[in-house]
Formats: structure tokens, sequence, C-alpha cells
């Protein structure tokens, strides 16, 4: 559909009736904001616990927030709901006796274990976008509720971790077409083929704006959050980063890491198969015009952010005539694999290879897997070496312009900080300097003067 925008607000955005309100004015604004999906409602101060983490909790009889070694029992929790829901329905002067009920009883079903977790997990987003539509329509703006189960977005009953299934396409095209005002739609859940709510990963309303952009081939996905869009490096590490203004999808995917973590990776890729911009915005900040994820730009610089990962462990080995051994490698990364443990990168040489990892992932497998590739592979050489960090200056800019490595590792230089890994990434669009976590900042610092100043 040309000239629609899907818009969806995170939790902080919806967090209370001043940030409520907020939506309502952007909504106001551009006409062609036709569809909005909303989060549950967040933090709105930095003590606030999330209304989905409280609905988890009391889902999962206080588990959840004992794991996270908070003391907040399920009463607690579902006070706070029930609280959280009654100040927004006041403070917005929307009707509320029926929605307070019907909460509760949801709440009650998920008690007494006659629906799933993912059911009262779903119900922050399910009565949020019941209040906001409600508001929205007593403040002028003609909207109706569409609830996933309303227009068939059908997911996979992986439960809390669940994918849409194709089928969904049709049915949110055919739904939204009839739509005549703003949709409010709830975000984070879908239905199974059983009739059962199934939820996608945490932050997973990302990823209902995304497929719903996706199926009605929306003009643009707008990405409304608390930050003013996607910053240079993390700007908690460096407070001067700037907003990056473009971005392609290709980037975003490689800066993926700590700092850079404000949108859900999933729901970009069906944006992408049919070109389908993303606008992060600031709900907070409208003079920002945030970042924009788009397939191709013309890059104006070389480097246009720097990744960050820290934790990170090698796994050395060396053997004599690994080189002329066929599949070596293959076999070496099979055993990682059997362990179900993700790898990054992958530096070799004639005889000798390194597999970069998250050192957090080999936590109670690594004396296996030692026994099991000096076993099998007879190295001269098997070593971990441990708490290395590694920065990844990422850009499109950068593939056909000489010294840019030059440039970040003159600046290692002169920090005297030791390189123990380097890696370009095949696309030369991003190379990666792991060294030992002790020297993480002040390489980011140099890095960072040097590649983005
Ligand atoms: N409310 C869900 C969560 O906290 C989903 C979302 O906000 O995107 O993970």
């Amino acid at each position: 559909m040309k000239n629609r925008i899907v818009c969806k607000f995170g939790g902080t955005s919806v967090a209370n009736a001043e940030q409520i309100n907020k939506v309502k004015d952007i909504i106001t604004q551009n006409q062609e904001r036709k569809y909005v999906v909303v989060s549950a409602p967040g933090k709105a101060t930095s003590e606030d616990e999330k209304v989905t983490d409280h609905l988890i909790n009391i889902a999962t009889s206080g588990r959840h927030f004992r794991s996270q070694h908070k003391d907040i029992s399920t009463e607690k929790s579902h006070k706070a709901v029930m609280e959280k829901f009654h100040s927004l329905m006041s403070d917005l002067c929307v009707e509320s006796e029926d929605i307070r009920e019907r909460l509760e009883k949801d709440i009650q079903k998920a008690i007494s274990a006659e629906k799933r977790i993912d059911f009262l997990a779903s119900r922050g987003e399910r009565f949020n976008a019941e209040i906001i539509c409600r508001y929205f329509n007593k403040q002028g703006i003609p909207s109706e509720l569409i609830l996933p189960e309303d227009m068939g977005l059908m997911v996979s009953d992986d439960f809390s971790n669940a994918h849409v299934i194709p089928v969904s396409y049709r049915n949110i095209r055919e739904k939204l077409s009839r739509v005549e005002g703003v949709a409010v739609i709830p975000g984070f859940y879908g239905m199974t083929s059983k009739g059962d709510v199934a939820v996608f990963s945490r932050g997973g309303s990302d990823l209902t704006g995304g497929e719903i952009a996706f199926a009605i081939e929306a003009s643009l996905y707008e990405n409304w959050t608390d930050t003013d869009g996607i910053y240079q490096v993390d700007p908690k590490l460096i407070p001067e980063a700037k907003v990056i203004p473009r971005l392609t999808y290709k980037e975003i995917r490689l800066l993926s890491s700590k700092g850079f973590d404000v949108f859900h990776y999933d729901a970009m890729v069906n944006c992408k198969k049919r070109n389908i911009p993303i606008q992060i915005r600031n709900t907070n900040n409208l003079f920002s015009e945030g970042t924009l994820i788009v397939s191709e730009r013309v890059p104006e610089e070389v480097v246009v952010g720097i990744a960050r990962q820290d934790n990170i462990a090698y796994l050395y080995l060396e053997r004599d005539g690994a080189g002329e051994t066929i599949g070596f490698v293959h076999d070496l990364l099979s055993v990682i694999k059997d362990y179900g443990i993700e790898t990054y990168h992958y530096p070799t040489d004639r005889d000798d290879v390194a597999i970069l990892l998250n050192q957090d992932d080999l936590v109670g497998s690594e004396d296996d897997i030692k026994e099991t590739i000096e076993r099998e592979f007879k190295p001269d050489i098997f070593e971990f070496n441990y708490n290395i960090t590694t920065l990844s200056p990422v850009g499109i800019g950068m593939k056909n312009h000489p010294g840019v490595i030059a440039r970040a590792a003159t600046a290692l230089k002169e920090q005297n900080i030791n390189i123990d890994i380097i890696n370009q990434g095949p696309a030369q669009i991003s190379f990666h300097f792991g060294f030992q976590n002790c020297y993480a900042d002040s390489a980011l610092r140099a890095m960072y003067d040097r590649l983005l100043q």
C-alpha cells in the first residue's frame, strides 16, 4: 500500500498517560500513520518494572523476578499491573470498568494454569492497545482495535519464541485493507493453529510492526523509541557520539552488538526483502530525524560506526599438516556446533586456526571440548584465550578506500595496545581487531577519534 506508514511505539513511549498523549500527537501530525502497533507499558522511571515482566512473574509464580534476584512477589506484580492500567485509564479519562474486569479474569485464568505463560505475557500489549484505541477515538481520531486473532496473525507453537507463518501476510493484508481509520494493533503475539496465544522473543513488538509493514507493503516502518536513533558508538561509552542519519540493512547487521540493540533484528529481515525503509525515531524528541535504515545509500563517510563486543574467547589450534587436511576447519567447527555454541570469526593460516566465540557460552563445556579436540585432532598446540574485546569499524564507504585499517592500527599503536586478532570481513565493509579487555575503553576512544571524528 503506497503512502501508508506502520508506526510501532515501544514500552517507554506508552508507559503512562503523558507518553500516550505524545503518541496521539505524532499520529495526528501525519495522515499516513495509519497502522499503530503498541507495546505493553514499559518503565516510566528507572525503578519501575515493565508490565510484561510483572505478567511473566505472575505466570511463573514469582520465579521470573527471583531469577533476577529481585524481591517481587506474584501478589506485588498483580497489584502493580492492575494499578498501572488503572492509572493509565483514569489519567487518560477513558472508560475502564469492563477492561479492568477482563484483565482480572485473564490473570485468574493464568494463575489457575488454564492458560500458558504466553497468554498472560501478551496481556500487556492486548489491553494497552485497547486503552490507546479508546483514547484516540475520544480525542477525535477514528480508530479501530485490531487484535492478532482478528487479523489472522498466525504463528508457530514455539512458545515464547514464536515465528510468523506465511499465511498471515494475506490475512493481514485483507483485514487491514478494510480498516477505515487508524488501526491500533497490540504487538508481541500471534495465534497458533490450535488457537493458543504464543509470543515472540522479548522485544517482539518490533517484529509485529515489521511483519505488518511487509504484509501491506508499507511505504515506511517507523519505530518510535526513547533514543534519538542509532549512534556511531555506544553513547554511554563515548558521550559525544552522534546519531547516524542513514544506514544500510547490511551495515546495521554488522553493527549489531552492545549499544546498537535498539531494534529487534528479526523485524528487519522481511522489510529488507521488500525494500521498506525503517526509521528509528524518538517519541520524546521530534526535532531529531532519527536513523533511516535503507537498502542502498551513497556514503559520505568512510566509517559509519564501531561495534564493540566484550567477553570474547578464542580457541587457538595448531597442527603440522592441518593445511593439507581437507575439511580440517569444517571438522573443528562441527565440534563446536555439537555443543550448540555460536561462533563469530575464524582467522586461519596454513596450519593454525582461531575460533572466536562468546566466553560465557563455554561455561560447563570447556573441559569436554578440550578433551574432544585433543582426542580427535591431536593438535600440537591447543589453548583457550579469554577476556578479549573486539572492536569492529563498519561502513560501506570503506570498500576501495585505502588506509582505514592502517589508521585504526596506528591509533592503537599510539596507545601501546597490542592487537591479538585481526580479521577483515569479506565484503570489505568491516574489520575486526581483538585485544585484551583491559584496553577496551582506551582502544574505543582512540579508534573513535581517528575514524569517526
Ligand atoms: N512487551 C514485550 C517485552 O517487554 C514486547 C515488546 O515490548 O516489544 O519484551
